[in-house]
């Protein structure tokens, strides 16, 4: 067999393949993992760079009254991904540290594959403080941060040169800040060459909130470095006397862009010495369509898994055929759901979804917002389901949770509504595809592109969101789904009264009253899917991103 060789090396401090590998938190790692999916569809040659977290990002639990505690059940690699017995080492401060590296082949649809490269800290011959670097994602202190980070840029291109992956690599995509160091490790290769490191790196701005910006103090960070410190590293990453990731990212980049049209504009605003490209997120349409749905796209449309742009003729599909998909899908939801909850959510009534991380922006509790007013507008005709962790030291978040708790015991006998615990891929795909309104509150424009939706379009269920992320370019009010809010001065007051009144005036009536018009507006959400795939996605990428010859 011919030697693997990538074009593109693809870093991401988190890369979401499967629920089986606890490799991502959130968005971000799920988008990670079908960006690398859709290269292998399209037998791009890419290679994925991350970390093995042996105790993965948490399993969570919740008590009675909404508090949420975390777990950390080891994850045992050996049984999934591929031990290469090979490790490299990085020095930071005066140790070193080794990284064992484990491989992961991606299939794509045609049979090519692609591999994801795992690093592990969990080595016998590393000092008994450093075996745990890699064990969680975004865990400890900020020096500990430093030097995951370490681990990722530098510690990844160490084990792209000892696979001899190095050699046919022209670009470098860092995805988010925490990637960045990748740039020191080139920029010593080259001797300090500025230009040509930034000829070979590119990179994608996730977060427009300052908090998900990491930044290292230049005390800690310059002695952790070492030799990789480049003379000029504050001229390169510096943003108010601390070491920018975000900053040495932009700095040593020949493309930056965001991942959605209108998280552009903010991210221009945000940097604006530099021009900011957008391309939105998508997703992959094999991982995010449940096997009920894909096996009804296969009997009516079948290139559809190679070509998803032929779901477009989803009008072939009957509308009886698609409706017994959708309470197939429900079914397995709310089968779930019950068994895990003994709530008793039946199937006969308009179910809303909404499962998110628990950041305040996303506003879980905007539905509360006017309790009398929510429970006359469902008046027992509309159930609704929730999931989402917290990050175990957000206290906020996790106020969120609890808050939301408090309103689903009020609401108690008047509107049923459950929260599913722990949720992760597996119950991402069971979620956005078995209920029949995917429901999105963020505060706008803080989410950055969201793709949950984009999961619930590509399954035939409408979204009802704030014109925020990637629904102000996907929304065609009435027809695919619905908005909501005032996109220019929004407020939670504003925001939620006009939820109240689509729920009541439109979304409501539509469902129990005119089910025809409501299965049009299933096939207009899976057109809306199709422009919304990691496949187009891979191909903006290629084309207007890496722009390899
Ligand atoms: C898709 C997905 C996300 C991202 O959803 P958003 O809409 O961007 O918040 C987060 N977590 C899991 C488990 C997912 O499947």
């Amino acid at each position: 067999m011919k030697e693997f060789q990538p074009r593109v090396g693809y870093f991401s401090a988190e890369i979401g393949v499967s629920p089986s590998i606890p490799s991502y938190s959130g968005g971000l790692g799920v988008l990670a993992g079908d960006h690398v999916k859709a290269a292998a569809d399209a037998a791009f040659p890419l290679v994925g760079v991350t970390l093995l977290y042996r105790e993965g990002y948490m399993n969570q639990r919740i008590d009675a009254q909404g508090r949420q505690t975390e777990e950390y059940p080891p994850f045992n690699p050996s049984w999934l991904l591929e031990n290469l017995h090979k490790s490299v080492s990085i020095r930071i401060n005066s140790h070193t540290i080794h990284l064992g590296i484990w491989r992961y082949w991606i299939e794509g649809v045609t049979g090519f594959r692609v591999p994801i490269l795992f690093l592990d800290s969990d080595l016998p011959e590393n000092e008994e403080a450093h075996r745990d670097l890699c064990s969680r994602l975004y865990a400890g202190d900020n020096q500990h941060r430093l030097y995951q980070e370490m681990a990722m840029g530098l510690g990844g291109m160490a084990a792209l040169k000892l696979l001899g992956y190095q050699k046919s690599i022209k670009v470098y995509h860092m995805n988010e800040g925490h990637t960045a160091f990748l740039t020191l490790d080139l920029l010593k290769d080259s001797r300090g060459a500025v230009e040509s490191v930034r000829q070979q790196c590119v990179f994608t701005t996730h977060t427009p909130v300052p908090a998900g910006h990491d930044e290292f103090s230049y005390d800690i960070a310059l002695p952790a470095l070492g030799a990789f410190a480049p003379a000029n590293l504050k001229d390169l990453a510096d943003n108010h006397g601390k070491l920018s990731m975000t900053n040495l990212a932009l700095h040593l980049s020949r493309s930056i862009n965001a991942v959605s049209k209108l998280h552009a504009q903010v991210a221009q605003h945000m940097y604006p010495d530099d021009t900011v490209k957008a391309v939105t997120n998508g997703v992959h349409h094999l991982s995010w369509t449940s096997r009920e749905t894909q096996h009804l796209y296969d009997k009516n449309l079948p290139k559809w898994s190679v070509d998803p742009t032929e779901l477009l003729k989803v009008k072939d599909i009957s509308d009886t055929a698609l409706w017994e998909s959708h309470m197939e899908n429900k079914s397995n939801l709310l089968d779930y759901a019950n068994a895990m909850t003994q709530k008793g959510l039946s199937p006969d009534l308009l179910t809303f979804g909404f499962a998110r991380r628990a950041a305040t922006y996303k506003r879980a509790n905007l539905l509360f917002y006017d309790m009398e007013r929510l429970a006359s507008v469902c008046k027992g005709k509309v159930q609704f389901i929730f999931a989402g962790k917290a990050h175990p030291r957000d206290e906020h978040g996790k106020e969120v949770i609890q808050e939301l708790y408090t309103h689903v015991k009020q609401l108690s006998g008047r509107v049923n509504i459950v929260f599913l615990e722990n949720y992760n891929m597996w119950l991402g795909r069971l979620i956005t595809s078995g209920v029949d309104v995917w429901l999105n509150t963020p505060l706008r424009p803080n989410e950055a592109s969201g793709t949950s939706g984009m999961k619930a379009a590509l399954n035939g269920v409408p979204n009802l969101s704030i014109l925020d992320g990637w629904w102000n370019e996907g929304c065609r009010n009435g027809e695919n789904g619905w908005s909501f809010g005032e996109p220019m001065i929004p407020s939670d007051r504003s925001d939620a009264s006009e939820l109240y009144r689509v729920l009541e005036e439109k979304v409501i009536p539509v469902f129990y009253e005119n089910r025809s018009a409501w299965i049009q507006m299933m096939r207009e959400s899976i057109k809306t899917g199709v422009e919304f795939t990691a496949k187009r996605m891979l191909d903006d990428y290629i084309r207007e991103i890496y722009k390899l010859s």
